[in-house]
């Protein structure tokens, strides 16, 4: 196989709770992802001379190292001592460093890809151990659909599938620090839990009122009061229906669950007259 395209999803949270750190600094999470049909797309093309490099339509991306879709291919390809290399072309949708995983996403997509047109063998679990060593967020990718995520995001628990609904997804024009939203946690005495046992609960149940009731994100109480636009995003989208809203890990994205497609199509019509988005999707649970 020479040639290869996979999508790469990206997901929100219906909530999430930071429970303690390690010595390490990392933090000790319990979240509940989701994948959602927003994706990147990316294709693939075998490099007789070895060479592993990228391009992208996402000037701001760097596509040297410091990607993580080379920092994934270098990875098999140093581990497997491939003599060929691989062209990576990366077209980007997902907003980046907007709570959505989307490097995450691409760095599991590439792991994927270079396992299926090398014929490494590797299973699933083999790409999520070596996803993590490159993030956190990476074995989740790698799994995908509803899941609780534990430890430091590799404890993963898949749980019944979350019902089909509509969303829209927001991202205001602000970039939000994910180190900055941590360090500020940090420093707070106590801070409210999102209930995560009750939304697992409620999405065994599919019960999409309980779900948006129990919807919970404690990064959103740091990054509200820095970026207003994150509440007057999930503010806007209550008052056209949404069922619930949301901030989506450390922001700023914003995301609604919309039961009623009209109201849907009516906010995103709203956020787009109005301008006050970077990027504004409507897209589904995937
Ligand atoms: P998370 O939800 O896991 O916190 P995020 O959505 O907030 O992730 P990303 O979009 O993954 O954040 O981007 C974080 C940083 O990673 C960016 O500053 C970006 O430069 C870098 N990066 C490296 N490779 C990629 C990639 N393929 N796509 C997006 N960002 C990448």
């Amino acid at each position: 196989m020479d040639q290869l395209r996979k999508k790469a999803y990206g997901k929100i949270n219906l909530a999430l709770d930071v429970i303690g750190r390690r010595d390490d600094g990392y933090h000790l999470v319990k979240m509940i992802m989701q994948t959602v049909e927003l994706h990147d797309e990316l294709s693939f093309e075998k490099t007789t001379d070895g060479s592993v490099s990228m391009t992208t339509n996402d000037s701001t991306l760097p596509v040297n190292d410091d990607n993580l879709c080379i920092k994934a291919a270098k990875l098999l390809k140093d581990e497997f001592h491939l003599t060929e290399g691989v062209n990576i072309h990366l077209e980007k949708n997902i907003p980046v460093a907007a709570g959505m995983a989307g490097g995450s996403t691409d760095a599991a997509a590439v792991l994927k890809a270079v396992n299926e047109m090398f014929e490494l063998g590797l299973s699933d679990e083999d790409l999520m151990e070596r996803g993590l060593s490159l993030g956190a967020d990476i074995p989740y990718c790698i799994m995908g659909g509803t899941a609780l995520s534990e430890g430091i995001g590799e404890e993963l628990t898949k749980i019944s599938p979350m019902p089909k609904v509509a969303l829209l997804i927001a991202k205001p024009p602000v970039n939000v620090s994910t180190g900055k939203v941590y360090t500020t946690l940090d420093s707070l005495e106590s801070y409210e839990h999102p209930d995560i046992d009750g939304m697992v609960r409620s999405i065994e149940e599919k019960n999409i009122k309980e779900i948006c009731n129990t919807m919970g994100n404690v990064l959103a109480d740091v990054t509200m009061p820095m970026v207003k636009e994150v509440e007057q995003l999930r503010d806007t989208m209550l008052s056209f229906g949404a069922d619930g809203a949301m901030m989506t890990g450390s922001g700023p994205t914003v995301f609604g669950i919309f039961t009623d497609e009209v109201a849907l199509d009516k906010c995103y019509l709203d956020l787009k007259e109005k301008n006050v988005c970077e990027r504004l999707y409507k897209t589904f649970v995937l």
